[in-house]
């Protein structure tokens, strides 16, 4: 098999690099100025966005101060040169608010093709995050007061024990494991009816993700691999998650599955793959990629 690049990977790294992340983040609406900014707004998975001339766009406003939501505007950065925020509604503000963009509408993050542009799922991806995590921070967890937002990086603080929090990040590996032209392929209990998708699992402390990916496929079908190939990664914001994918070879054993994590597994060959995980994800990247170059 081919080596397959990274190299786009690493291009679109660098442009989310010169994010700014804010001097001005703190916890009143002060700091939002009155100039157009981006607002990622979420309802659940779900993400406004505009519809203009038949293409879905983020939309852009100058403030919105109008809206009544339980949770702060959150600052993410700039994207294009234009500040972004953050914010997280209900359907019932939702339906009460009278936007002043026309042709807006909410849209599932991991199935909108918008997102197939890698910087604004970068982007979107952080703003879900943030908004998540910003509600699972509320406390701080070595002391039980409230926690503000620190004001020069993307943190929270306790001013009673002086304790810094940064945002959560849960890590998991995904492995193609590989046997000559078949992909080992399987489907958890709660994947939709159908679904096979490659193996996962998350990241343990005190361990690399070469060991993750050896653990997680022996632990999941009893096999042992060899040879892992990194192919990129990618956020999941679902809720906190980033994938880190890696290719793999087959090295022994038979398939025996663990009835807990697995529904079932087996080996496809890749002119007879079962039906595959969404387009946006980089487990369904990585079968394509894989397919691509047999
Ligand atoms: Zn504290």
């Amino acid at each position: 098999m081919r080596v397959i690049s990274t190299k786009k990977f690493h291009k679109e790294a660098l442009v989310l690099s010169t994010l700014k992340h804010s001097e001005n983040c703190s916890d009143s609406n002060d700091h939002i100025a009155a100039a157009p900014a981006f607002w990622f707004i979420f309802k659940q998975d779900d993400m406004l966005l505009q519809t203009i001339d038949h293409q879905l766009c983020l939309p852009k406003f100058t403030n919105l101060f109008f809206i009544s939501s339980a949770q702060t505007p959150l600052y993410l950065g700039t994207y294009e040169e234009t500040p972004c925020y953050a914010l997280e509604i209900h359907e019932k503000i939702h339906r009460e608010i009278n936007w002043p963009l026309k042709n807006i509408a909410f849209h599932a993050l991991k199935l909108t093709s918008i997102f197939q542009n890698e910087l604004l799922w970068c982007m979107a991806s952080r703003a879900k995050q943030r908004l998540f995590w910003d509600k699972m921070s509320q406390f701080c967890g070595y002391c039980g007061n409230p926690m503000i937002h620190h004001k020069k990086e993307p943190a929270k603080w306790c001013n009673h024990c002086n304790k810094m929090l940064f945002p959560r990040i849960s890590p998991a590996v995904l492995v193609l494991v590989h046997k000559n032209n078949q992909i080992l392929m399987a489907r958890s209990h709660h994947f939709p009816d159908g679904i096979y998708s490659i193996l996962a699992g998350f990241v343990e402390q005190g361990e690399t993700l070469e060991q993750t990916a050896h653990r997680e496929v022996y632990e999941e079908v009893g096999i042992t691999i060899k040879n892992l190939q990194y192919f990129g990664s990618q956020p999941w914001p679902f809720p906190d998650n980033l994938m880190i994918g890696f290719f793999a070879e087959y090295e022994a054993g038979e398939i025996d599955r663990d009835p807990i994590e697995i529904e079932d597994a087996a080996w496809f060959s890749v002119d007879n793959l079962p039906s595959f995980p969404n387009p946006l994800s980089l487990s369904r990247r990585m079968i394509d990629a894989f397919v691509a170059n047999q």
